[in-house]
């Protein structure tokens, strides 16, 4: 097992001339310094870092020559309106900037005010332009919830289940950044006793996943094999798969997913990098005992499970106009996934299909063995026979028009210094 590099960068004594990065509390300590897209005053799309309550313009620090010691290839990528470049330049350049960056924030140094902007106000954009986007199924207590709900006479997980991370091919195009609307889509349904019809849907659902973005990508007819795919990967989102459970339940046999995944995923806007997340690898993913033994092209050999908690919480519209706090529905771990992202990137690689720097793969839906830690509403209201009662005396088996769905994410054990993921969210709303 190789170990995780762990070095100055994750120092939990570490601290900022930025403030805020110092507050306990932060998502964005100097540890954690992860990367996104925001729109400055002219319009123009920046990457940005996020620190403290703050967003550093990565643009303006390489152009007022504060990160002088960085080969131009990463000066250059840096000044990109989108992380794909900088992504494509592989593990060892993501590094020198992580150091570049924390040597530039760090107490010790000169402040440089002029080179940040209040996160609180500040437009975000996708992080990058998303060529390829691909939805896993890794979690086997989701999969096996979903098996009972769907299919009540056979065994809840297929076949396959544990012999490959199962997956879909999605739709890039409707990748969308925390905060954008969600309009409730139409779509094909079938009633029990009647011929199909086409209306609004009505079983609209989220799904608690985390995204990983490819960084070094591989040329087709090549693999990423298990000892190479966690430096291949950029780091990681949180991501919510709004699903139209209606659609999907007439449409999904025999090809899986289709319109049903395409009107809207949401993405948070900070990408927290796989060094980020160092001091939060574990080995694994466990395995039962009677569980198949793995093929040598999906056998752990790094440290691939992140232990990342998650929590999901809903305000309707009536919650947020009287000032109530939003309800948790979920609290859960990327830990809990049966399959890795590295695991995720090998078999799909596996055949020579070519992944590029900026492709996107989900998760799945994030479910733990309890029933607080379900990961979507289908599961919670177990398909809406156990409604949710929120706190303005509604009920909810579905999302209404006008509920907001957030989802929050950390990282905190040991003695590394917390980090977050900031937050996904999105408002649904009417059909047109
Ligand atoms: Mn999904």
């Amino acid at each position: 097992m190789h170990a995780t590099t762990i070095d100055r960068s994750h120092d939990p004594a570490r601290r900022s001339w930025v403030a805020s990065a110092n507050e306990s509390g932060t998502d964005f300590p100097i540890q954690n310094l992860p990367w996104g897209v925001f729109r400055d005053d002219e319009g123009a799309a920046h990457i940005g870092i996020a620190i403290g309550d703050q967003v550093l313009d990565a643009q303006a620090a390489v152009l007022d020559n504060h990160l002088p010691d960085l080969p131009g290839t990463i000066s250059c990528a840096l000044c990109a309106p989108t992380l794909n470049q900088f992504m494509g330049l592989g593990h060892d350049s993501w590094t020198a900037a992580r150091h570049a960056i924390a040597d530039l924030l760090d107490a010790e140094s000169q402040t440089r005010d002029e080179l940040l902007r209040p996160m609180a106000g500040t437009e975000m954009l996708l992080p990058a332009t998303i060529g390829d986007y691909t939805d896993f199924y890794a979690s086997r207590y989701h999969a096996t919830n979903v098996g009972r709900m769907f299919r009540p006479d056979g065994e809840p997980l297929m076949p396959n289940y544990l012999h490959l991370p199962v997956g879909y091919h999605g739709r890039a195009s409707s990748v969308v950044v925390s905060g954008t609307p969600v309009r409730r889509p139409h779509g094909q349904l079938k009633p029990d006793d009647a011929a199909p019809v086409f209306k609004p849907v009505r079983l609209l659902d989220y799904e608690l996943e985390f995204g990983a973005f490819i960084g070094e990508g591989n040329d087709m007819g090549t693999r990423v094999q298990m000892d190479q795919a966690m430096d291949r990967l950029f780091g990681i989102v949180i991501l919510n798969d709004w699903s139209a459970r209606d659609v999907q339940k007439w449409e999904y046999q025999p090809l899986g997913p289709f319109n049903a995944k395409n009107f809207a995923s949401t993405i948070s806007p900070w990408v927290v990098t796989m060094d980020a997340l160092a001091p939060f690898r574990l080995p694994g993913p466990a395995r039962l005992d009677e569980d198949p033994g793995l093929l040598d092209y999906l056998r752990p050999v790094t440290e691939d499970v992140l232990d990342v908690t998650c929590e999901v919480h809903l305000a309707s519209a009536t919650m947020r106009e009287a000032g109530e706090e939003p309800l948790r529905l979920t609290r859960g771990s990327l830990s809990d996934l049966c399959w890795s992202f590295a695991q995720m990137l090998a078999h799909h690689t596996s055949t020579g299909c070519p992944m590029h720097a900026g492709d996107l793969i989900g998760s799945g839906t994030i479910s733990g063995p309890s029933k607080d830690s379900r990961g979507c509403l289908l599961e919670l209201t177990w398909r809406g026979t156990e409604p949710i009662e929120l706190p303005d005396g509604t009920q909810r088996r579905f999302l209404l028009d006008g509920d907001e769905l957030t989802i929050n994410a950390f990282c905190e054990s040991g003695d590394a210094r917390r980090i977050g993921l900031g937050s996904c969210s999105g408002i649904v709303t009417p059909a047109c």
